[in-house]
């Protein structure tokens, strides 16, 4: 199998901009971003926090979740509702896998593959996706990024990408190859 595959890459890079956009949120217990990515262009983007006009404190004063925060899918899906995009056939790249409630706005979004990265601890989510034929997509963290994923452009890897090649000769991790630039393969 070609590790180094154009759709692979582009789902590594879709998932690191996944994870620096969930630091826009405002929540301390976990951070969670999520893109709409429909004909490699991204049509939403979503962190969890609290709805509009609400302020942006996501934890009760012992902690606990407010019960009125959205997910970064459900932020991201209600925001493509307010723009001329549709979301159906598009991919949902999210940094955690989504739960219960988020996999049925999922489905009835027209969602046809999520792409995640950390597994979240129920996973009846995703067997639900699963359950109506969408794509789901593991790719956990460690090898998420080219500069840590030794498995995606190392060994008979015929990618010809600038940040490919120079992941097969340095090991850093500086800002000048975060995702931002499109694969070339
Ligand atoms: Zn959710």
């Amino acid at each position: 199998m070609d590790n180094c595959s154009k759709q692979e890459i582009l789902d590594r890079r879709y998932l690191d901009m996944a994870r620096i956009w969930a630091q826009n949120s405002y929540c301390k217990r976990r951070k969670v971003g999520a893109l709409l990515v429909k004909d490699k262009m991204i049509i939403s983007d979503g962190y969890n926090g609290t709805p509009s006009g609400f302020p942006n404190v996501c934890e009760d004063e012992n902690g606990i979740t407010h019960p009125y925060v959205l997910h970064a899918e459900a932020n991201a899906i209600t925001k493509v509702a307010q723009s001329n995009n549709s979301s159906a056939g598009s991919t949902l790249y999210v940094t955690a896998s989504p739960c219960m409630e988020c996999s049925k706005l999922i489905i009835q979004a027209g969602i046809t593959r999520v792409v995640f990265s950390e597994m979240y601890r129920l996973n009846d989510g995703l067997k639900l996706l699963e359950s109506v034929g969408i794509e789901t997509v593991w790719i956990p963290e460690e090898n998420a990024g080219e500069h840590t994923a030794e498995t995606s452009c190392a060994s008979g890897c015929s990618c010809v990408s600038p940040s490919c090649a120079e992941s097969k000769s340095s090991a850093d991790n500086d800002a000048s190859s975060l995702p931002f630039t499109p694969p070339v393969c």
